[in-house]
């Protein structure tokens, strides 16, 4: 293929084209899809003045020159009609069917994307998009084709339009071609970019390169007869050749090296290709023994592919006239996976390194190639090859042009957080091309996002579900965690204020003097806050703060004593166990922990194998399950009085005091507290589980009464196991 055609084709070679690589192509739709295109683009001209249709036929003949499939072909000359003419996806579907239709949709939507981003890092996530957009490999192959042909036809544009493409065309699309391992597309790409966008290196480069063209030939020829002549002894059978460079390549060297023209002498890749691995090795040896190798230049991606699959052994030595040449040598297969472009030419010499993603489009080309062998009809061979380049990810446009990455399923959140914790702690939604959406929204590749944001905003717990990054997901947390702590904090210092008010002591002169900090340390928590959050969780009581700042008080001293006899209560009761086991009351009894019976329940009696007898209320789930001849008669003993502990349960509203006012209905009903522990749900309900101390059931229920007239108190129980 003349990589540099300008000539405008004739519709006519295309149909001889696929005739020859694909006998039974469907030449009737080719030839519709040409009078379709003809007729909506009719009166349109191209900036060089030839009609518009030049343009189609000329994409759709470097699609047949690839030996493409037919709807490839059909899909070159449709490209711009959607785009360019009063045609619809709906007429390209309805004329010519729902895969065409998607392919010319398809290239239109990369053809909307505009690549406003100067900034050097996005050019990858362009061509990532790009690769993420074009699910049908199709879609990329007709897309190169037609920049193939607007590079081709770039010298009738404005000269601003020509850098423009031109850089685009260096940044996202010769790379592409590259990645796609389409060789030739990407060399032919990158050379009249460059030309376009450094003409006098250009000029420059070109111009020494035809007036040493003899000179080299005559080089490259000397050497190719050396090596042929010393395999020819050895009775090696092999295919040697001399490659040129390209210009934009060369310049690339010139840069890298720091080297003037005449000091490159490696302008032609020398390539030996053989019959086996073993002949690789073995003409090594002869060539470092004609020439003698360049330390360190010598590489066996033969024992080591890299990670793309190439092999080939790689050296440099100094040739005839003391000039450097690079040898290549390798087998027939392992050529053609590197010349088809399989291989990571590209990778390699820019320097870069090669990505999982990359290797994941070279496997899958290997993949592909492989078909194409078994296959005779091409149709197949591109049917197999509608996958999902990027499955995980979508990428999407910040407003001023920029491309995110996110994983599938990200919402708005997610690229709000991306901006800055802030514009995620306040979003409200986004407009997603233009439109509205909710928080609930799923990015889509190629949506530009723009974020609402509100002073109002807070961030939910229900955020968590719509949200798919680390980021956003960790700042929400964090966010809820603060909210929280900030509640526990003024639940804990409300109910250490009520609690010194009753003894007359201002509990911000205690904070200012230090009072309190010191007192917190004295309990192991750094700071007052830490023993606010203690208390306000439950796991530290406020009454402790007042034994430690009371007692300095002379004027309170009688209320303290009463206070710290109060404070020594035994929290379990001892002695006497206040039950009778068929009427003798010194049995050595415990209760059960699972229905836990409080005096005035019914209650039986278990024989424990060695540990006495277990009490349960009458009605305990356990009981039924048990041996009938261990059960015995139990009952309460008036006699004794008793307090046995029980725990309560109860949900409140979320609101400062609220622990407070609680303990209060313990304290005024002669019950102690043994553990409190009170957790928020949500931001409206708070959970509560009080140990306390009651006599029997009658007690229990007064204060159960009295807790449900709390205001605020939405539910209290009685938990059966303590
Ligand atoms: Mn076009």
């Amino acid at each position: 293929m003349d990589r540099t055609d300008k000539r405008i084709v004739r519709f006519g070679e295309i149909m001889d084209m696929v005739k020859s690589y694909y006998p039974d192509a469907d030449l009737d739709l080719i030839r519709a899809a040409y009078v379709y295109s003809a007729r909506v683009h009719q009166g349109q001209t191209r900036m060089s003045g030839e009609p518009y249709l030049t343009h189609p036929v000329a994409v759709a003949a470097i699609l047949a020159q690839m030996k493409l499939d037919e709807a490839s072909v059909v899909t070159g000359l449709l490209h711009d009609t959607v785009e360019d003419t009063l045609t619809t996806f709906e007429d390209i579907e309805r004329y010519f069917g729902t895969e065409i239709a998607t392919l010319v949709d398809g290239v239109t939507k990369i053809s909307k994307i505009a690549f406003q981003s100067k900034e050097e890092r996005q050019a990858e996530n362009f061509r990532k998009m790009i690769l993420a957009m074009s699910r049908d490999i199709r879609v990329l192959l007709v897309k190169l084709a037609d920049r193939l042909h607007n590079m081709r036809t770039l010298s009738h544009m404005p000269r601003e339009a020509q850098i423009r493409i031109s850089r685009e065309t260096m940044e996202i699309y010769s790379p592409l071609a590259a990645r796609l391992g389409i060789f030739w597309l990407r060399t032919t790409l990158e050379d009249l970019a460059f030309e376009y966008l450094e003409p006098d290196r250009y000029e420059f480069i070109q111009k020494r390169l035809e007036e040493s063209v003899e000179e080299r030939e005559e080089y490259v020829n000397k050497v190719l007869n050396i090596i042929g002549e010393k395999l020819e002894k050895e009775n090696i059978k092999a295919i040697t050749k001399g490659r040129n460079k390209d210009i934009c390549s060369i310049h690339r060297k010139m840069l890298s090296q720091k080297l003037e023209f005449d000091q490159l002498h490696d302008l032609t890749a020398f390539r030996i290709i053989l019959d086996s691995v073993s002949e690789c090795y073995t003409v090594l040896g002869l060539i470092h023994a004609l020439w003698r190798p360049v330390p360190g230049r010598f590489k066996d991606y033969l024992a080591m592919p890299k990670s793309n699959g190439y092999q080939s052994l790689h050296t440099t030595v100094i040739g005839p006239e003391g000039h450097r040449i690079e040898i290549q040598i390798r087998t027939h297969e392992m050529d053609l996976i590197a010349e088809e472009g399989i291989a990571a030419h590209w990778s390699y010499k820019e320097g870069r390194s090669v990505t999982p993603e990359d290797t994941r489009v070279v496997n899958w080309l290997r993949q592909m190639m492989e078909w194409q062998q078994d296959l005779e009809d091409p149709r197949e061979f591109l049917e197999n090859v509608r996958v999902d380049l990027y499955p995980d990810e979508v990428y999407v446009f910040t407003p001023r042009g920029d491309v995110k990455e996110f994983p599938r399923g990200s919402s708005p959140l997610d690229f709000a957080y991306s901006v800055h914790t802030e514009v995620g702690n306040s979003c409200i939604g986004a407009r997603v091309n233009g439109k509205m959406v909710s928080l609930k929204y799923e990015l889509v590749t190629g949506d530009t996002i723009e974020i609402i944001t509100s002073a109002h905003q807070k961030p939910g717990k229900d955020w968590l579900k719509h949200v798919k990054t680390g980021r956003a997901r960790t700042k929400i947390r964090h966010y809820l965690m603060s909210q929280e702590r900030e509640k526990t904090i003024e639940i804990g210092r409300d109910s250490v204020e009520r609690e010194l008010r009753r003894w007359k002591i201002d509990l911000n002169r205690v904070e200012k003097d230090g009072g309190i900090l010191k007192i917190a340390q004295e309990f192991n928590f750094k700071t007052e806050l830490e023993l606010y959050v203690a208390i306000g969780h439950g796991r530290q009581s406020a009454k402790a703060i007042v034994t430690k700042l009371v007692p300095q008080s002379e004027r309170e001293q009688q209320k303290i004593i009463a206070l710290e006899e109060k404070l020594k209560t035994p929290k379990r009761p001892t002695g006497k166990s206040g039950v009778k086991v068929q009427g003798l009351s010194d049995m050595l009894v415990h209760f059960a922990k699972c229905c836990n019976p409080l005096p005035g329940d019914p209650i039986q009696g278990f024989i424990t194998r060695g540990r006495g007898v277990t009490i349960h209320k009458i009605d305990c789930v356990n009981l039924p399950d048990a041996d009938p001849k261990r059960i015995v008669e139990a009952s309460w003993d008036d006699d004794q009085s008793l307090v046995r502990t029980v725990k309560i349960g109860l949900i409140s509203e979320n609101k400062p005091g609220m622990l407070a006012a609680i303990s209060g209905v313990f304290t005024s009903n002669d019950s102690n507290i043994i553990q409190a522990n009170v957790v928020s749900f949500d931001e409206t309900n708070a959970r509560g589980t009080f140990l306390v101390g009651v006599r029997n059931v009658e007690h229990l229920t007064r204060i159960i009464n009295a807790l449900k007239k709390v205001k605020g108190v939405r539910e209290v129980e009685r938990r059966g196991t303590v």
